[in-house]
């Protein structure tokens, strides 16, 4: 885990006008032990080769870059080329950060974690890494999507996590994350919070990129070795921000590769059942640090609706807000249908199920090559497998299993 030394964000947590924390006295007691444990361990030779070793043999990094041929000549344009985060152990990206914050709640002693989750994979990610580190493991779920993740529910348990159901607000993810909140400020002494993207406030949202940087940096490499350039354009889907943030760290710099953040359009932008924040919405404060979010007139946080959990929210990690504003990133968005037919595009085309997520960043990938010459390429972040969503896809085709 080579440290890069970025600028952004400020020693206060700031991208610009974006970022910051925005919580209570008692929370900022836990933020500030946490921002200090970081900066410490973080440059410490012991803990970077533990984590440089856990990302090896444990999640089984680097993992490839993947030429996709066929997708290619379907798309007649750009070289298409493959992240394959989809094959870390337990399926997506989300495994390289709980890995991290798990070994940062070790060296600081705290013998309990604490996560929220939607669909569930933050909470299976988190409590995979509790149960080899073995630290007690509760993870917040609200109740709505307890009922719609049953078996992400039973994996957790199996790992030994204690899953607590939150009947708040839209018994959803926000609520989930309110909830942990209200926990870890109760419980600071013994307790460690694993948030799952980069959003909340300072240090999450630098702590997490930083964490999954570690797919930017594998993939700058693998590109130049395959290719002797860079790629053009860089696609991933955008939920709270890790995947992308992980792969675009690395390349900010990088002024001639473009990037684009793809993010959940729903049933369209229009119908007002979407979960596109930077596309639709406006800057307000959400989970401790100011972003862009959905809200309503009367500043009340919108229901918001995609085809795919892990997209299912409200907010955004506030360095995307930052390289929306200075344009160095695009934000654009990608339909429920648009996304599904991606999922069987490459499931046919290349035998690869991308999780749903992954699947918006695919259909936009697809579009934006074939409007490129065939010397330019564009690499997609395969944020994670399709397992998981076998039955989501079966229930919207009308079959059962
Ligand atoms: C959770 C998840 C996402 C969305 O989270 P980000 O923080 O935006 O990366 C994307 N893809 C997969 C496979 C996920 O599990």
């Amino acid at each position: 885990m080579t440290q890069i030394r970025s600028p952004l964000p400020d020693s206060r947590g700031h991208f610009g006008s974006f970022g910051g924390s925005f919580v209570s006295e008692t929370l900022m007691h836990a933020l500030e032990e946490l921002r200090e444990a970081y900066g410490r361990w973080s440059q410490d030779e012991e803990f970077v080769r533990r984590m440089d070793e856990d990302l090896a043999h444990y999640v089984g990094r680097p993992s490839p870059v993947y030429f996709a041929a066929r997708l290619t000549a379907a798309a007649g344009g750009a070289q298409i080329y493959l992240k394959r985060e989809d094959l870390n152990h337990t399926g997506a990206h989300k495994i390289n950060n709980t890995v991290g914050q798990g070994l940062l709640a070790h060296y600081m002693g705290k013998p309990r974690v604490i996560a929220e989750t939607g669909a569930g994979q933050h909470g299976v990610a988190s409590a995979t890494i509790a149960a080899r580190l073995n630290k007690s493991c509760r993870v917040y779920m609200g109740e709505t999507d307890i009922e719609r993740q049953a078996i992400n529910v039973f994996r957790m348990r199996l790992l030994g996590a204690e899953v607590t159901g939150v009947s708040s607000g839209s018994a959803t993810l926000k609520d989930a994350l309110n909830e942990a909140m209200r926990d870890w400020v109760t419980n600071i002494d013994d307790t460690f919070y694993i948030i799952g993207t980069v959003a909340g406030p300072h240090p999450y949202p630098e702590m997490v990129r930083d964490f999954n940087a570690v797919v930017g940096r594998e993939a700058r490499r693998q590109m130049l070795q395959i290719q002797d350039d860079l790629p053009d354009a860089l696609v991933a889907c955008v939920g709270g921000g890790s995947n992308a943030m992980g792969l675009f760290h690395p390349f900010i710099e990088d002024r001639d590769v473009q990037m684009f953040g793809v993010e959940a359009a729903g049933r369209g932008l229009a119908s007002g059942a979407h979960a596109a924040s930077l596309c639709a919405g406006r800057p307000g404060v959400l989970h401790g640090c100011r972003t862009y979010l959905l809200d309503d007139d009367a500043g009340q946080i919108r229901h918001t609706h995609s085809i795919s959990a892990g997209l299912d929210y409200p907010g955004v990690g506030p360095e995307h807000a930052w390289l929306k504003e200075t344009g160095r990133a695009k934000y654009v968005s990608v339909t429920d249908d648009e996304a599904l037919a991606a999922f069987h595009q490459l499931t046919r085309l290349e035998g690869i199920m991308p999780a749903l997520e992954s699947s918006h960043a695919l259909a936009y990938g697809f579009k934006l090559a074939a409007e490129m010459r065939a010397d330019q390429s564009v690499l997609i972040n395969l944020s994670g497998r399709g397992d998981k969503d076998v039955e989501t896809v079966a229930a919207l085709e009308g079959l059962t299993l």
